[in-house]
């Protein structure tokens, strides 16, 4: 994802002919290529969290909803997985209707989940880019290997597409992190009901329209919208829904994986972190500023690969931690349309509280440096916020998800290793130094799914993404995620009259 550095406006005519659209309409689930409304009618409100205003109204799925979605998708499976041409075909067109709605859905994701337009722009572009990497892998994916047994036997393997994929997903990157799931998913045969999160529901529906015009068959891509413990409880819970792909807290990540067990579905879980940047004394320490500040604050810091605890060593300790000082105090807190914005307001009100305890907490445990406090009194800005702290304290050990940045000192290699490793979580490790042997052992030795040297966060889509420990099973991403959406089934074929035994002759 290329973040710009100037990001272009978008015209406040158009902002509020959005805003008008959504006002005017209830956000409605997609099942079987139609808007429909819940099957209850109940509704849920959607704040706007730069105001805490309510911005939307949708459908508050239940099992009922999701059990139409299901069973539509159950049904365009049986077509949709004989067609790979067609498949590609499908997911180009999507990338290209979803480029085409880029504003729109920009300013969506901008008013919805509160995420700078920069930040926005670049995830856009991401989600088009996951339909077009993946229609390239509609065609070519499904060869498997053959074992041929000394003339006598032809066995061989193929791939097969698993069925209907749940989806749940997340409120920090809603349209980014949902595409990431279904463009594979479908390329690879399988058909989708997505569930999004309630606190983000209106890319989901956007995506729904874009579905519509890119003229999907009805049924191959599903949305139900509505809360975790319902609608997304019915999805891990329905018997016709073989796999799961979930991106989510921890907690629930672990409570999905108990409630899905009943039916053994296939899990990929991509959870949270808590993730260490290793800042050696030997680093190009610009850069590894540089890199370090975007890695927290960037997504206003509800970013599962941040790096939430900078480990920096003790001869450029203090030098470290007052540069960054210098530095968040000039990150540009503002509303997400605004194109100078860097950190827009946390989502919810509630987790704004979150966030603003685990500051209270790092004020009593930890040394505070600086920012952590609300901003303004509407909506839900906090200041990017600086500790310095040890790494067995809470605010080094727990996910606070949002522009906390913890810096911890080392001695050395070894012991930034031990505290580095000292964590539940291992998503994502950022090593920087430029003594190429150690930077090399320390991402052999680090435990997490990904550790990128003397760089930020840059991702490439065939290259494998996931975390270990609780940050989540599975990984995803080119070929990875082929082998997470499909079966792998042997075929045999004797070749002779091979021997059978002749029992009861
Ligand atoms: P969450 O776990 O509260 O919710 C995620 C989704 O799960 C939502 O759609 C929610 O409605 C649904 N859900 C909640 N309870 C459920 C249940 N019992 N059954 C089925 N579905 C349920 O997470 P969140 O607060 O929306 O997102 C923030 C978390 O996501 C952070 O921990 C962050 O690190 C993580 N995350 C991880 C990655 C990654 O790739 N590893 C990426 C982004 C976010």
């Amino acid at each position: 994802m290329k973040v710009s550095e100037k990001t272009q406006a978008i015209s406040p005519a158009f902002i509020a002919q959005v805003r008008q659209k959504i006002a005017a309409q209830t956000v409605e689930h997609f099942i079987e290529g139609r808007f429909q409304p819940g099957v209850r009618g109940e509704l849920f409100e959607s704040l706007d969290p730069s105001n805490n205003q309510v911005l939307a109204r949708a459908y508050r799925g239940h099992a009922e909803d999701v059990d139409k979605a299901a069973r539509a998708a159950k049904k365009a499976f049986e077509r949709w997985k004989l067609n790979a041409r067609a498949r590609k075909k499908y997911l180009l067109k999507m990338a290209e209707v979803l480029e085409k709605h880029g504003d729109e859905l920009a300013v969506m994701e901008c008013l919805d989940a509160g995420q700078p337009l920069r930040i926005v722009r670049a995830q856009v572009a991401r989600a088009a880019e996951n339909f077009s990497f993946y229609a390239e892998w509609a065609e070519r994916a499904m060869d498997g290997q053959s074992f041929p047994v000394d003339g006598e036997w032809l066995n061989y393997s193929v791939r097969v597409p698993v069925g209907v994929c749940g989806i749940i997903t997340p409120w920090n990157a809603p349209m980014m992190l949902s595409t990431w799931r279904i463009a594979p998913a479908l390329a690879f045969g399988n058909t989708v009901v997505l569930k999004p999160a309630e606190w983000s529901p209106l890319t989901a529906w956007k995506l729904a329209e874009i579905a519509q015009e890119a003229d999907l068959p009805p049924g191959v891509f599903n949305v139900v919208q509505g809360f975790g413990e319902e609608a997304g409880d019915a999805v891990v819970r329905h018997p016709d829904i073989p796999l799961i792909a979930f991106t989510g807290e921890t907690t629930t990540g672990a409570l999905i994986t108990r409630n899905s067990a009943e039916h053994l579905k296939r899990l990929s879980l991509e959870l949270g972190g808590k993730s260490p940047a290793l800042i050696f004394e030997d680093a190009d320490l610009e850069r590894a500023l540089d890199a370090t500040i975007f890695q927290i604050y960037s997504f206003n810091g509800e970013r599962c690969t941040a790096n939430s605890r900078a480990l920096v060593q003790e001869s450029i300790f203090e030098a470290f931690v007052e540069r960054v000082a210098e530095r968040a105090a000039r990150v540009r807190v503002g509303h997400p349309l605004e194109p100078e914005t860097e950190v827009g307001p946390l989502i919810h009100p509630e987790h704004l509280k979150r966030v603003l305890g685990y500051v209270e907490i790092g004020k009593q445990e930890s040394q505070h440096i600086f920012g952590g406090e609300q901003v303004g009194t509407e909506g839900n800005y906090v200041r990017p916020g600086l500790f310095v702290a040890e790494n067995h304290h809470r605010i080094a050990q727990e996910e606070i998800f949002g522009p906390i940045l913890t810096v911890i000192p080392f001695k050395d290699e070894a012991d930034a290793l031990q505290k580095a490793n000292d964590s539940r979580y291992g998503l994502a490790s950022y090593v920087w130094t430029r003594d190429v042997a150690r930077a090399h052992r320390l991402a052999l030795y680090l435990e997490a799914g990904m550790t990128w040297i003397n760089s930020h966060n840059v991702r490439h889509l065939p290259t494998p993404f996931g975390g270990v420990k609780m940050s989540g099973t599975h990984r995803e991403g080119g070929a990875h995620s082929l082998e997470f959406y499909t079966e792998l089934k042997h075929i045999a074929l004797p070749l002779t009259e091979h021997p059978i035994p002749k029992f009861g002759r």
